[in-house]
């Protein structure tokens, strides 16, 4: 079966605009805002940021995007985060990736904690880490709503993580074995210097299997036991063109019990993520409940 993560994020961006509008009846506020930084000229990036604009008008937020030269310093593009840090938008983000010659910690680590929406900044994640309210990294907030959605048990249950970034792989294992509304699982992190052998048992045996990392082909269907749960948070381009994600769907569909599709899975709940974070953020500001 289809984790549909499209259908998911429909729904839950509706969820928020009537959540939205009802605030805005009741108290003198405007709708949310976010701005969206984006540097340089990414194929990949123009459709991201495509996609979160057309998320944000669908919630009822207002979406502004401010485009710089990839040539722009560390320093120039601090200095236009610490603008945004002061400015009327409740929330944004620098699209990532950044050209080399910027040091994407450093942007990270200006951004305000309070406007800091895709949630990677430090404070947001030793917040969501100790089981603070937060805004919580966008791709892991994402798939905990889509497992929620579908009811998906992980209490004491076996989740391995493949991938260990800061803004996926680390921050989803951190979530499930946390006690959110969702999580308390037994979580197995693996990343590159898991030995192949590891890697295939520690799978063989989990309940839901994350696999995050940006390998087409990595997750054979002989590494899933029956049954299991399969979220792929990979997206990769294939020399034909067409997009694919970490795993072998055609033949670990076959032996899941639920699997997300690369496109329509995790994408769509990323942006789903950040939404949410936004509205977080205005509520913050607002000091709404
Ligand atoms: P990343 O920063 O490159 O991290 C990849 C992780 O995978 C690292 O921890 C790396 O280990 C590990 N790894 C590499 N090769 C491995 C192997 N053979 N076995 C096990 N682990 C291995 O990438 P990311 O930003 O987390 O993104 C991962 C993938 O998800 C990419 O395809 C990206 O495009 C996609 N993504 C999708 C969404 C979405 O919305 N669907 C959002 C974000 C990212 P080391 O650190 O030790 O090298």
């Amino acid at each position: 079966m289809i984790l549909d993560g499209k259908m998911v994020s429909e729904k839950i961006l509706t969820d928020v605009r009537e959540k939205i509008d009802s605030i805005i009846q009741n108290n003198v506020c405007s709708p949310p805002s976010i701005a969206i930084l984006l540097v340089g000229e990414n194929e990949a990036s123009e459709s991201y940021v495509k996609a979160k604009l057309k998320a944000c008008e669908k919630a009822g937020i207002f979406a502004q995007l401010f485009r710089y030269d990839s040539g722009i310093t560390n320093f120039e593009l601090i200095q236009e985060v610490k603008k945004f840090n002061k400015s009327k938008f409740d929330g944004f983000i620098v699209q990532f990736p950044l050209p080399e010659h910027i040091d994407k910690e450093s942007i990270i680590n200006e951004i305000s904690a309070y406007k800091d929406i895709d949630g990677f900044h430090p404070i947001n994640f030793g917040k969501m880490a100790i089981g603070q309210k937060s805004m919580r990294p966008a791709t892991a907030y994402g798939i905990l709503k889509l497992l929620q959605h579908y009811k998906i048990d992980t209490l004491g249950k076996h989740v391995v993580v493949v991938g260990r970034s800061n803004i996926v792989g680390k921050p989803i294992s951190i979530m499930l074995g946390n006690d959110f509304d969702i999580g308390r699982a037994t979580v197995t992190s693996c990343d590159i210097n898991t030995p192949k052998s590891l890697l295939n048992e520690q799978c063989q045996k989990a309940d839901i299997v994350i696999v995050a990392v940006g390998k087409p082909g990595l997750i054979t269907a002989d590494m899933i036991k029956e049954g299991a749960v399969v979220i792929d948070v990979g997206i990769n381009r294939l020399e034909s063109g067409k997009l694919v994600g970490d795993c072998d769907f055609e033949e670990v569909s076959k032996k899941a019990s639920w699997i997300t599709p690369v496109p329509g899975g995790v994408g769509p709940m990323t942006i789903t993520g950040l939404i949410l974070n936004t509205l977080e953020a205005w509520k913050m500001k607002n000091f709404i409940d």
